[in-house]
């Protein structure tokens, strides 16, 4: 294809990727097009995707029912203030939000990305107590290995080896944090699994507002999955001791493990919860904050009697209208079938990887498998050697994942399992 490519160049100069250096030789491939879960780069090739976008295309790209939503939002009102003002696609979409969540969970505050998100999840925290005359109640509890995002209220409870704490640990608020769980999803915890979180919620309990936690599957901090009566023992532990439990489901939410929301399988609730991810099936940029009544009330008629948190894209119409579009089309597919089909070829597809001297574990929760390597891989090597496979794979550190979109037929994911295990197999030990 002859396509001008001048502009990939001026990419590597000026902007800034994820995780990225300016200047950087390692690989970024142009992509012109995106359709079901094929990628199409510049130069006419065409990759399986394997990542549904990290999270976010769980129905694939550029589907119709999503366009047409929004295409019909745009018409009438791409986007409008939130303050004093209101729209049929916000109250359409907290209606079935609520609707969908466990049922605590009775408001909704829009945000426009996971990290804020999370954010005001602390922020509604340290409020409720505040308002409760607990106002010391500013700290968190989590368990290492989690990821919560990029600013800094969520930096904060992000790992703090992994999430790179100790270049900003001056600025960040100090969390107490235990070690991650040890005991594997769909095993017990043998013992008292959740010891060392009692422990410090024993002591520290006056101080802590929140716990917070990804429920089961701990996504950018490790891929690791932990067993569901960790969670509820959290559960049971936050209630003993007066403090409030937060469930990012922002990588979890909408399917991915094998229930709608990742707390199902321990059967709980969380008092806040974060959505996001693939909210807008992969389209806009959205994310959304839960909370009870209880707590929604507290807030509203303590002191100062208002949530202190209010973004300019608050409750975007587009994105809403999105988002919407996006929940139905998911409820009315055969989601579950969907997401048990494909954990099944993971499981399958990936075993090999098992044999191979590269490989550390192998592990397949839900439409999410991991292939964990003794070493960190080389991106430099690996990215390309994806992408001549035809497919769309990103590892980070020692983790080669697959998430697929839920629409993914059997053959595109045999293809994309056999060029994990070829590509694996490849890397130098
Ligand atoms: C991705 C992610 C976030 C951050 O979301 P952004 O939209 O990238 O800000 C927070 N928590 C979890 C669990 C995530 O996977």
């Amino acid at each position: 294809m002859s396509e001008n490519l001048d502009w990939i160049e001026f990419d590597k100069q000026h902007i800034w990727h994820p995780y990225s250096a300016i200047g950087s030789d390692l690989p970024v491939f142009p992509v012109v097009s995106a359709d079901g879960v094929r990628l199409r780069l510049a130069d006419g090739r065409e990759l399986i995707d394997g990542m549904s976008s990290w999270w976010c295309a769980i129905h694939g790209y550029n589907h119709p029912e999503l366009k047409r939503a929004m295409a019909d939002q745009l018409d009438t009102m791409p986007h409008v203030m939130f303050g004093g003002l209101s729209h049929q696609p916000a109250a359409d979409l907290a209606k079935k939000l609520i609707e969908i969540t466990p049922g605590p969970l009775q408001t909704v505050f829009y945000t426009d990305s996971g990290s804020v998100s999370v954010e005001v999840a602390m922020k509604m925290a340290i409020q409720y107590w505040h308002d409760k005359d607990q106002a010391e109640k500013q700290r968190f509890l989590t368990i290492r290995r989690g990821y919560h995002g990029d600013t800094f209220g969520a930096m904060s409870v992000c790992d703090p080896e992994t999430g790179m704490h100790s270049l900003f640990s001056e600025i960040l608020p100090q969390q107490i944090f235990v070690d991650a769980p040890s005991c594997y999803f769909g095993h017990p915890c043998k013992g008292d699994g959740a010891k060392a979180l009692r422990k410090k919620l024993k002591k520290y309990h006056s101080d802590i507002a929140a716990v917070i936690l990804e429920p089961i599957v701990q996504g950018a901090g490790g891929m690791r999955f932990y067993s569901a009566e960790y969670l509820k023992e959290v559960r049971s532990l936050c209630d003993k001791y007066g403090v409030l439990l937060i469930l990012d489901e922002i990588a979890t939410g909408f399917g991915r493990t094998g229930k709608l929301f990742a707390c199902e399988h321990a059967d709980i609730a969380p008092d806040i919860m974060c959505l996001g991810k693939s909210l807008t099936g992969g389209t806009m940029s959205l994310a959304a904050t839960l909370t009870t009544e209880e707590i929604s009330k507290s807030i509203s008629q303590g002191d100062p009697g208002l949530f202190m948190h209010g973004p300019t894209f608050m409750a975007n119409p587009l994105a809403c209208s999105a988002a919407l579009a996006s929940l139905n089309l998911l409820l009315d597919s055969p989601w579950q079938e969907r997401v048990k089909t494909i954990e099944a070829s993971l499981q399958n597809g990936l075993a090999p990887c098992r044999e191979l001297p590269q490989v550390d574990e192998v592990r397949v929760l839900g439409a999410i498998g991991v292939v964990e390597m003794k070493k960190p891989v080389d991106m430099r090597q690996i990215q390309p050697c994806f992408v001549d496979a035809g497919v769309w794979v990103r590892p980070f550190g020692k983790l080669v994942y697959l998430m697929p979109p839920y629409v993914i037929e059997q053959d595109d994911l045999h293809t994309l399992t056999s060029a994990v295990v070829d590509v694996v197999g490849k890397c130098p030990i």
